[in-house]
């Protein structure tokens, strides 16, 4: 495709940037169902759909292909999944397994950069752009890959290789399940401007009927489109629609060391003594942590509430969700409880070295952390409920 003469510039430090880079994006197929079928015999060449009961409110965490044979899709809830394939084989979800999975993942891509970026448990970027094995070549490097995970998961990955993260996404998908797909520098532009709109990554579904309404079906469509007139449609992601709309994307492959507890405390000039006093400043202790969490993309298997007395004694009682990552409910009810339980052991105590209460009846120090920090995945089924 030829580019209009003003797109083009020798010192556009974006344009050169792009044509250096190598990202492969890694990307498990279905990867929760995957892993059941892997472990049970009996469950392959069937629909497998992970997640919910279909006689309660859950929802699809993530289904095999066989179930997407019948318009089943995470997020559905299992009921309407249930209904859809009444002979579906429904599973619980065994995130210890999957963790495990994915660090055996993680494993294989060390071995060729430490320049990753995690999306999920099962899926990655990894800038190779200085790799040198196989001649340097990223679709081979790719292969390679797929091929180690297979070997030592039993699983399938999907990789896509690019200029981009998102073309390298793009190309992931393209050909799943089993894909291998490479779109190279000079076929980025071609390739995004046949490409429907609703496959752009960071086009959602209410984004993708807005632009229909406008008019825009595919890349190509979304390119005839001035940065003037998108950010007037879609505000400030027009910058992002007008560059990737040109196969252009300068987003970084962030590598993020994952911080494994997060937590937040308070110290009072005045010691409390309120129960419910205390219940407000830890709910509030709470929120902040459920906010920054969501804003990193993490999410939580323990919670802990730290109780200091005015004797300077501590005391942290934790609670953690065995099956799946906490969701905010339940970690607001655990609360009272976690409360109350550090309280009653700090009274125990009190009165087993001093003889009584009174002593360190004031509390002049609480907290909360989150710890057993995991991504939040799009497999997630957490994020489908509570986004954080
Ligand atoms: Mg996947």
């Amino acid at each position: 495709m030829s580019m209009s003469s003003n797109s083009t510039s020798k010192t556009d430090p974006v344009s050169d940037v792009q044509s250096l880079r190598k990202i492969i994006h890694v990307d498990m197929d279905a990867f929760y169902a995957s892993v059941e079928q892997r472990d049970d015999i009996s469950l392959r060449g069937l629909p497998v759909i992970v997640g919910g009961q279909p006689n309660g409110r859950g929802v699809v965490a993530a289904c095999s292909y066989e179930a997407r044979k019948f318009g089943i899709h995470s997020a559905m809830p299992s009921a309407e999944a249930g209904r859809r394939c009444p002979h579906a084989m429904f599973v619980k979800p065994r995130f210890e397994v999957y963790k495990q999975v994915s660090q055996q993942i993680h494993t294989v891509f060390r071995e060729f950069t430490d320049q990753i970026e995690p999306l999920s448990l099962d899926e990655a970027y990894l800038d190779v752009t200085s790799n040198t094995l196989f001649a340097g070549s990223a679709y081979r490097l790719a292969r390679e890959i797929k091929t180690l995970i297979h070997e030592r998961t039993g699983l399938v990955a999907s990789a896509g290789v690019s200029y981009n993260k998102f073309l390298a996404k793009i190309a992931s998908d393209y050909k799943k399940p089993d894909g291998l797909f490479c779109i190279l520098p000079a076929e980025g532009e071609t390739f995004v401007a046949s490409l429907e709109i609703g496959r752009f990554h960071g086009v959602g579904k209410v984004t993708e009927a807005r632009m229909h309404d406008l008019g825009i079906l595919t890349g190509g469509d979304l390119r005839q489109w001035s940065e003037a007139e998108l950010a007037h449609e879609f505000g400030k992601s027009s910058r992002y629609y007008y560059q990737v709309a040109r196969g252009i994307d300068d987003r970084p492959v962030r590598v993020s060391r994952i911080r494994k507890s997060m937590g937040s405390e308070r110290t009072f000039g005045d010691n409390l003594h309120e129960r419910t006093e205390m219940l407000d400043i830890l709910v509030t202790l709470l929120d902040d942590l459920i906010d920054q969490l969501a804003a990193k993309s993490l999410s939580s298997k323990t919670v802990t509430v730290k109780v200091r007395f005015a004797d300077f004694s501590t005391f942290t009682r934790a609670h953690t969700q065995h099956k799946g990552l906490l969701d905010k409910g339940s970690a607001h009810r655990a609360l009272p409880f976690l409360l109350d339980r550090a309280l009653s052991l700090g009274q125990e105590s009190g009165m087993q070295r001093h003889g009584r209460v009174g002593r360190r009846s004031g509390v002049r120090l609480l907290g909360v952390a989150f710890s057993g920090l995991a991504p939040l995945g799009e497999d997630s089924p957490i994020q489908l409920e509570m986004r954080w």
